[in-house]
Order: structure tokens, then C-alpha cells, then sequence
């Protein structure tokens, strides 16, 4: 049998990171990944050889904000392994129905100019809306770069302008009550309370909705990220797609001497006398872990299917039922569309610029029509009679992702899992049939057409995944691609559940990582850069953890000119 000091189940972004900083720590590592490409939902792959050779597509991620908000691209120097970022700017256009538009810079100055044109108060707010959102975000920072109970990492992360961004929005007791009012209402009362544009705040909301609920959700307000990070730390993508960051990563994992198999589906985590000593994989072969068996993937899956009930009761008799019941999953999932084009989409009544098409481009026509969007899906309805969405024009940014002079086109359609009426039918009983997203599928792109008129006759090949084949293909629950919903009640110390939000598990040596461990999902890299401080700090001495926890405080108290 083959011995490492840690297996990792899954060779997802989070995966491969949480990897990297084991082996840089000199552990020996072992990534077992069910499908033949490594990355997860951060792939870039040619999906169409034949109709469109020479195509490639992000099949999942493209937009990459968060991992600027965190150290893991300079720590781990991903650079010298062939990482490299190319900025939005602009980074989002959208169009609106009655000729006025949204077009985001990545400056926030510019921004207000171009909303001036239309609206002057709200081109005003918007500039403090932005600003009160920066120095939040920058307050709550180093909460997302360190385990969620483990206060010394969290202080450690403050350095003076944090601190003094933390107790600029906290302010006075009546700021901090009005400050904690912000963050339970919805985008969309926020929204309502700042601005007046309906160009505007269709965008804003639609933005808000990415952490896949609906803009009148209670306790989203925090969505509101979505836009500002676009302007700090900017919005960008590894240049050859998002795919080059997973082959950077493995670059390392691979120069450090680490190991990745490919198309290893595991399928039960063995467990030793209350401890996890390995994993076996689909076909019997066993890999034997020394130290621990790390999970790249959701608790729900993890302990539901690879873990025998009788290991997991005698650590924890509460912990399935919790985990089968308390677990919520609101439906909603991504019918995902990839076209060859020949040729760019033209916004012709909107005084086209190609620039447009560097960032996102949102069709969000009204706050109604992005309600709808997001919350017909938890019900199993298809918003598809007046289609909002988000398509990106990849190539325009970086033309090496096609045959010299065409594109290609990334749609994202917000759509349900389980489609309501059709239980039992379909791919998985979900009710997805091939005809079923096709003509799905129609109906989008006849949507962007409306704004586009070149792009149906541009279009070469198109490739459609249905909510059923994404939840396949990434193996994840009901194709949730943050592994657990993005609500307050599934965040922080409370992802996925309070007694194993700290990355660790009651079965010694099994701990968690990935888009279902704090701070969720997107693509940041931090649940495994997280979940790699846990593990090493669970390896030093006691005496090692008390001298790091005295430089951090030591850190903290000069950020704070204490000393
Ligand atoms: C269409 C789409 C668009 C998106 N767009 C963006 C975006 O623009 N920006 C952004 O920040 N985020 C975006 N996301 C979300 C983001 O891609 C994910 O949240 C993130 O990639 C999750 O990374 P992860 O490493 O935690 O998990 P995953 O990527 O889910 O990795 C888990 C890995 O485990 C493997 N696995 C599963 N079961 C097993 C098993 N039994 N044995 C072995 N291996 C197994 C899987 O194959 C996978 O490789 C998007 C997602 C989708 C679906």
C-alpha cells in the first residue's frame, strides 16, 4: 500500500492549495481526483476538439476577485510557476432595456462619470456606497484568512489601516447596531435605500445574487462585495484562463515533490480505531495516510458516502442527521453555456465599444426580472420567459483563448436543480433531458440576440451543460458549486456546522477543506490555506503555538502603536 503523510480527496483549487503549503512545509502529499482534468470548478478546457478546435473554455469560474483579497498568490510565488493575471477594465457593461446602461470601471471615479451621464444623485451615492463598502471589506478581511475560531490568526491578520477601517464602520453603539442592520437586510433593500436608477441597481443586485440567492434575501447585504470588489482589489483572469492557475499550482505540488492521480474516484475514507489512516478508491487500491485525510469535499458528501454511519456515531452521534437535515440547499444551480464564435457580439444600439466586452456583461434588465431569475429556481421553475444573466466575451481580454480573430462566449443561467413536475425524469430524476436545455438554452441566447444582433449568425459550435450534468461532472450536491449555500446561517464559524467549522472533524486526522468550509466558495484559495494552518499548527509542540501566538500579538499591538 502507498503511504503519504496526508491524502487529499479531491484536486480542486482548494485541493491543490491546501497542497502546496503542506509540501512546502515538507509533508509528503497525494491529491486523488475523480476526473481526468485537476481544477474542479476552475478548469479551462478545449470541450469542443472537433467543431471548434483550438476553442478554449472556463467551464465553471472565469471572474476571480477574491483570491486578491488574500496572500495565497504571493505566498505560494505562483507566479515562477507560470501564473499570470490580466486586470479587467472596464469590468462590467449592462445594457438596460430603455437605452441607458451600466458601465463599471475598474476606477470608481470614472464609474460615477459614466453613471453622471444618466443620473447625477446616484452617481454621488455610488461613490459612497463604494467607499462604505471598501472600508468593510478591509475590516472583515482578515476574518477570511484565518480558521474562524482560532482568535490569534484572526488578530494576527490586523494590521493599523484594518483596525482603523474595523472601528470606522463600527463607530459608536448606535453605528454598530445600524451597521448590524445593514448586514441582515437584503441587497435589494439596500439597494432601495441608496439609489433611485433602475439601470443601476438591476446590476448591482444582479451581482449581489452571484452568492446564489435572490436581491430581496434577508442577510445578504453583504453581496454587495460583488461589486465593489470589482473596483479594489480589481477583477482579473489567469492569462490561457482560469485553468492556468490550476496548472500553476500544480506546477508546485509537482516541483515540491508532491503527487496527483487523476480519474481516482474515492469512495470510502478507512478509519482506524477513531482515526482516518487512508482512503480507498473506486477498483479496491488503498493509499495510506500518515497524518491526515483532508477533504476537498463538502462535510454532507463526505460523511454521507465515504464514511461508515457506525465510525461516524461513535464520534459523533448527532453529526449525520445534523449534517442530512440541517444542511440547506436552496435548488438553485447553473445551466452553463460555451459558444465558438466568429466574431465578437456587437452591442449596436448601446454605440458599441469593444471595451464593453472586456468585463462582464450582465443582461439584467429590471430588479424584477433578477428577482424572478433567482428565486423561481428554489421553487424548480426555469426563469427562462425573460432570460437575466451573465456572459463574458473571454477572448477579448485574452485573444490566446482562440484561433486568431475569434472568440468565444461564456454564459452563465441561473436554472434549478430538481425541475418542478418532472421528479424521477430525466438525467439523475432531476428532469434535465438534452431537449429540455436545449431549448433552454435557445431561449437565453435569443435574449442576448435581442441586445446583440450579430450573434446568432456568429456563432460556430455551442456547448450546453444542464444543472444535472454540472452537479455530475463536479460531483457536488444538487450541482451546488459552493459545495453548502451562501447564506448567513451556513457562513464563518457556523460552515457547514458549528462543531466542525474549524476545518477539523470529531474523527481524528479527517479534516475539511473547500468551498463548503469557511469563507465558501468562489475562487480564493483560502479554505486551503486555512485548513493547511490547522493542520500544521495540530502538529507543533504546545510550546511553538504559544511563541506564534505571542508574535502575533506582539504584530498586533505595533500595528497599533503600542509598542
Ligand atoms: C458555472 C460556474 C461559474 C462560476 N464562476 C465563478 C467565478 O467567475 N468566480 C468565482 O470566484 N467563482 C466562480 N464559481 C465558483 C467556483 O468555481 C467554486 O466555488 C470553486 O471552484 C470551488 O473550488 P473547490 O476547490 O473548493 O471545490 P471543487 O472545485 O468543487 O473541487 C472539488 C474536487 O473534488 C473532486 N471530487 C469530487 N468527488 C470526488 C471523489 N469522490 N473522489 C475524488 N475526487 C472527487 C471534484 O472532481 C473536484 O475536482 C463558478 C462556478 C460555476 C459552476
Amino acid at each position: 500500500m502507498q503511504t503519504y503523510d496526508v491524502v487529499i480527496i479531491g484536486a480542486g483549487h482548494n485541493g491543490l492549495v491546501c497542497a502546496a503549503y503542506l509540501l512546502k512545509a515538507g509533508y509528503s502529499v497525494l491529491l486523488l481526483e475523480k476526473r481526468s482534468v485537476p481544477g474542479g470548478a476552475a478548469t479551462t478546457e478545449e470541450c469542443m476538439p472537433e467543431e471548434a478546435p483550438g476553442f478554449k473554455f472556463n467551464l465553471c469560474a472565469i471572474d476571480h476577485e477574491f483570491i486578491h483579497l488574500g496572500p495565497v498568490v504571493e505566498e505560494l510565488e505562483l507566479g515562477q510557476y507560470g501564473l499570470e493575471y490580466l486586470y479587467c477594465d472596464p469590468v462590467v457593461f449592462c445594457p438596460n432595456p430603455d437605452g441607458k446602461y451600466f458601465l463599471g470601471h475598474h476606477s470608481v471615479e470614472k464609474t460615477c462619470a459614466e453613471i453622471a451621464r444618466f443620473n447625477q444623485r446616484d452617481a454621488q451615492k455610488y461613490a459612497e456606497y463604494i467607499a462604505f463598502w471598501q472600508r468593510l471589506t478591509n475590516a472583515i478581511t482578515p476574518m477570511f484568512n484565518a480558521p474562524p475560531k482560532s482568535i490569534i490568526d484572526i488578530l494576527g491578520n490586523y494590521s493599523l489601516n484594518k483596525f482603523q477601517d474595523l472601528f470606522g464602520v463600527l463607530g459608536g453603539v448606535d453605528k454598530t447596531l445600524d451597521l448590524i442592520r445593514t448586514m441582515i437586510t437584503s441587497p435589494a433593500d439596500i439597494l432601495d435605500e441608496w439609489f433611485d436608477s433602475e439601470f443601476l441597481k438591476a446590476p448591482l443586485a444582479r451581482l449581489a445574487s452571484e452568492f446564489g440567492s435572490p436581491p430581496s434575501q434577508k442577510t445578504i447585504a453583504i453581496g454587495a462585495m460583488m461589486m465593489s470588489m470589482r473596483h479594489n482589489p480589481g477583477m482579473a483572469r489567469p492569462k490561457g484562463g482560469t485553468g492556468a492557475l490550476v496548472t500553476a499550482l500544480l506546477n508546485l505540488v509537482k516541483a515540491k515533490g508532491g503527487t496527483v492521480l487523476t480519474e481516482q474516484v474515492v469512495e470510502k475514507v478507512l478509519i482506524d480505531d477513531g482515526r482516518a489512516v487512508g482512503v480507498r478508491v473506486e477498483g479496491g487500491t488503498e493509499y495510506r495516510a500518515n497524518h491526515a485525510v483532508i477533504s476537498n469535499i463538502d462535510a454532507k458528501r463526505l460523511f454521507l458516502q465515504l464514511v461508515d454511519a457506525p465510525d461516524i456515531d461513535s464520534a459523533d452521534p448527532e453529526l449525520r442527521e445534523r449534517l442530512d437535515r440541517r444542511i440547506v440547499n436552496n435548488n438553485e444551480t447553473i445551466l452553463k453555456i460555451d459558444c465558438a464564435l466568429s466574431e465578437a457580439p456587437r452591442f449596436e444600439r448601446y454605440n458599441h465599444q469593444d471595451d464593453y466586452l472586456i468585463g462582464s456583461v450582465l443582461i439584467a434588465d429590471s430588479m424584477r426580472q433578477v428577482e424572478i431569475a433567482h428565486s423561481e429556481p428554489s421553487v424548480g421553475n426555469i426563469p427562462d420567459s425573460d432570460p437575466s444573466m451573465y456572459a463574458v466575451v473571454p477572448t477579448m481580454l485574452d485573444p490566446s483563448m482562440a484561433p486568431d480573430g475569434k472568440h468565444t462566449l461564456w454564459i452563465e443561467f441561473f436554472a434549478p436543480y430538481q425541475v418542478a413536475g418532472a421528479e424521477g425524469t430525466g438525467l439523475n430524476g432531476t428532469g434535465w433531458t438534452d431537449d429540455l436545455k436545449n431549448k433552454v438554452a435557445d431561449r437565453v441566447i435569443d435574449k442576448l440576440a435581442e441586445y446583440t444582433p450579430n450573434l446568432k449568425q456568429s456563432i460556430i459550435a455551442r456547448r450546453v451543460e444542464s444543472p444535472a450534468e454540472l452537479g455530475a461532472r463536479l460531483g457536488a450536491y444538487k450541482g451546488n458549486y459552493y459545495h453548502l449555500d451562501m447564506t448567513l446561517d451556513q457562513m464563518i464559524f457556523l460552515r457547514p456546522l458549528p462543531e466542525i467549522a474549524n476545518y477539523k472533524t470529531p474523527i481524528d486526522g479527517l479534516l475539511l477543506t473547500g468551498a463548503g468550509t469557511h469563507p465558501g466558495g468562489s475562487i480564493s484559495g483560502m479554505p486551503g490555506r486555512n485548513c493547511a494552518r490547522v493542520f500544521l499548527a495540530s502538529q507543533k509542540p504546545l510550546a511553538q503555538t504559544f511563541a506564534k501566538a505571542g508574535k502575533s500579538m506582539k504584530a498586533m499591538a505595533k500595528s497599533l502603536g503600542l509598542v
